[in-house]
């Protein structure tokens, strides 16, 4: 009877059945009672089966139950090269070259959620083409100092940026019957000491700046995984630590998915398994010596871990494999290399390029007008896909820079190519970076290329660095252009004025001679399959650039927040974060630090006018709306996109509160000569602070200013409004 009365109520719609205190709709009411069912056939060997990886990249499932092994690969910028089950090497595929998508901060750089959803589609689909499950990314470690050997991988400085990129690239890889994963979680700010490493920071700092792509991710984007990081917060391993896996990420955040830990980021079985970590992934052949194997069994039948905990990570596990069809049907098949994907990382690679400098409007180079160009630099011919570690590829295509302007320039051009400078460096996953630096190479490299530079009418210097730099498992050693480029780049730029440097490059360098002595600089990322070609329509003016930095590039390291502080890379194994919420832009900023190029700069070749900013105050339910528009014109004659930002500055406040926070940014596309009315808004509690008092989000009532800006340093328009 009773029975009948649930399912009248469910077909009524109106579900009783709750759920961590959060009312269920019909259909997660059905999939919770398909989880127990399950559940409840299991054995507690089959269930802890569920709970560590039985391969390098799989965890099992159970066979007599119909629950398949869950497939698992990374990430983020495409699915991985196929390896044996038991160890890393190759497993010799000749299908699994993928589309490699220009990584996370050449993301972040187009400031385009459209993008984001569409390359998250495609990577969706390769995964799934590929039998994969789950797809390891998004990244979105917050680039606390420019020498994080992965911040290629994250996107950028800001939370904000970062929120809103991050969830239209999971919402679009997840429509696609994939899990996606965000990582790593948390406070993995820099890969030195990144195991054994204990970040300290402020409830404060927790809240802004390193959990809200996390929060997006989850309450708005839904991501269905989560990894661990390595590093210990406040003390404890992040994988064992009860304050971010059940309290922060739980309770507070709302998750209901699957957290996993890093590969081999687990150390105890008790207290992780009770601190809410679900699956332990990275182990190693002999599966069931691990963590969450046979201890775990041990610990359950000795009473150390409750068998619901162990249900409720199971249950956690199935209802992804539910919602992502692994269990079910018609699941979506996938599809790999395809026009769209290709297309889908061009149009990543042609909005992400940043024109940092462009004196004399050098570029785009007009190429009818010229006979020759030299192409200079080892970046003009290398390929990226396979390096930084994890997250390498096999791609199936690579274009590079010289390829791209070959194939755009007409043959009347001629290319003078000369190398410029050699990689005089090699990464090990152990030793780290070890350079082999040739004094007496890099000069003779050098006097080549000035010697080429001399009989061309253009030079394009490819420089900047590689993965031997931008890579998982080492930091930089410092933010200098290596293997002698800025000697060379300063010699060609005096044998010829029409020096063009392109810097590839993950994260921040070193520019500040080089800027002055240039006319033109641009910012080209590790660009994915298509990035030659967006980057030579970039060059020649066939795409007008419209990407914006998605962090700041300082003068030199000293003035960057951690390391003015002195707390990078920590002490005794222990990092304090000082700077707090000071991160970014915030820091330079609040500081009055002049930065070299600002987080949000990037030109045109087309200048756009700002005016007629009106911003108000209206209420709306439970909050005030802060309504904001004004018109933006495309004043030059060519097409163009600007990326218009907006900034808050609390002019009055009871705690220190950052110069400025952007808060809300839209790109938008103008014909020459068109004018648009911009309309956005911004919620009035999105102004709040979170206060170590309270241990709440805090909105003061009074004076605010909105700032429209085009870069962080550029204000266009700017309005008091008063937040009662
Ligand atoms: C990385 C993760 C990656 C995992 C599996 C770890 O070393 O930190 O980002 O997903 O390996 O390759």
């Amino acid at each position: 009877m009773r029975h009948l009365i649930y399912v009248l109520l469910l077909l009524a719609g109106f579900i009783g059945c709750k759920s961590s205190g959060k009312t269920l709709n019909e259909n997660e009411a059905k999939i919770e009672s398909q989880i127990e069912k399950l559940v409840k056939q299991m054995t507690l060997e089959e269930k802890v089966g569920m709970l560590h990886g039985n391969s390098k990249f799989t965890s099992a499932g159970v066979e007599r139950l119909g629950i398949p092994e869950w497939h698992l690969s990374d990430g983020p910028h495409g699915v991985r090269e196929e390896i044996k089950r038991d160890s890393w090497d190759a497993a010799g595929w000749t299908n699994d070259s993928c589309t490699y998508f220009p990584t996370g901060t050449a993301l972040a750089a187009t400031w385009n959620p459209d993008l984001a959803l569409k390359s998250g589609k495609a990577l969706g689909e390769e995964a799934r083409w590929r039998g994969k499950d789950i797809l390891l990314g998004p990244g979105i470690n917050i680039m606390r100092t420019p020498l994080n050997g992965r911040n290629f991988e994250y996107m950028g400085e800001d939370p904000y940026l970062v929120s809103q990129m991050c969830v239209p690239l999971i919402q679009g890889m997840q429509s696609e019957d994939v899990a996606a994963c965000i990582k790593h979680y948390l406070a993995n700010n820099q890969e030195t000491n990144r195991g054994t490493v204990d970040v300290l920071m402020s409830n404060r700092a927790l809240h802004e700046i390193y959990l809200p792509g996390f929060k997006a991710a989850i309450q708005q984007g839904n991501v269905y995984t989560l990894m661990g990081a390595y590093n210990k917060f406040r003390g404890e391993w992040c994988c064992e630590n009860k304050f971010l896996m059940t309290d922060i990420l739980r309770k507070e955040l709302g998750f209901k998915g699957v957290s996993m830990s890093d590969w081999a980021a687990v150390h105890t079985t008790v207290e992780s398994a009770n601190a809410g970590l679900d699956l332990e992934m990275g182990t190693d052949s002999a599966y069931n010596r691990y963590y969450f194997a046979d201890k775990l069994i041990e610990a359950v039948k000795n009473g150390k871990v409750k068998e619901s905990v162990i249900n409720e990570k199971v249950s956690n596990i199935l209802r992804v494999m539910i919602q992502t069809k692994v269990i079910g049907e018609n699941r979506k098949k996938g599809a790999f290399n395809t026009p769209e994907h290709s297309e889908a990382a061009y149009n990543v690679a042609k909005e992400s390029v940043v024109l940092l400098k462009n004196d004399r409007q050098i570029l785009p180079i007009q190429p009818e007008k010229i006979k020759t160009i030299a192409v200079i630099g080892d970046n003009a011919t290398r390929k990226h896909a396979a390096g930084g570690n994890s997250s390498g590829l096999k791609a199936r295509y690579e274009i590079t820079p010289l390829a791209g302007l070959q194939s755009r320039l007409d043959k009347t051009v001629k290319i003078n190519v000369a190398q410029g400078y050699e990689k005089q460096s090699q990464i090990f996953w152990d030793k780290g970076l070890v350079l082999k630096e040739d004094k007496a190479i890099q000069k003779k490299l050098a006097t080549e290329a000035v010697e080429v530079a001399k009989k061309s009418d253009v030079v394009l210097i490819f420089a900047g660095i590689n993965h031997d730099y931008d890579t998982e498992s080492a930091d930089k050693p410092d933010m200098e252009l290596p293997y002698g480029q800025e000697q060379m780049i300063l010699d060609v730029a005096k044998a010829n004025p029409n020096t063009i440097v392109v810097i590839t490059g993950g994260s921040p360098v070193n520019l500040s001679r080089i800027s002055e002595q240039v006319p033109a600089l641009v910012w080209e990322w590790y660009n994915g399959s298509e990035g030659g070609n967006a980057l030579a329509d970039v060059l020649t003016g066939k795409v007008n650039p419209s990407g914006k930095l998605p962090f700041t590039i300082p003068v030199s390291l000293n003035d960057s927040p951690a390391h003015a502080m002195g707390n990078y890379p920590g002490k005794n194994l222990t990092v304090s974060y000082e700077e707090d919420i000071l991160v970014g832009y915030r820091w330079y900023d609040t500081k009055k630090i002049a930065p070299l190029y600002a987080f949000g700069h990037g030109l045109s070749y087309t200048s756009f006018e700002y005016s007629g900013l009106k911003a108000e105050v209206i209420p709306s339910d439970n909050d005030q709306l802060v309504q904001i528009s004004f018109n933006l014109k495309n004043a030059g004659n060519n097409d163009g996109a600007e990326i218009a930002q907006v900034y808050f500055s609390d002019l009055k406040s009871s705690v220190q509160r950052p110069e400025q926070e952007l808060k809300a940014f839209k790109k938008v596309f103008l014909k020459a000569g068109e004018s648009q009315q911009v309309s956005l808004q911004v919620k009035a509690t999105d102004l709040a602070f979170f206060s170590e008092q309270t241990n709440k989000w805090v909105l003061e009532p009074g004076d605010f200013e909105v700032l429209i800006n085009s870069a962080s340093n550029n204000n266009r328009l700017k309005q008091t409004i008063n937040i009662k």
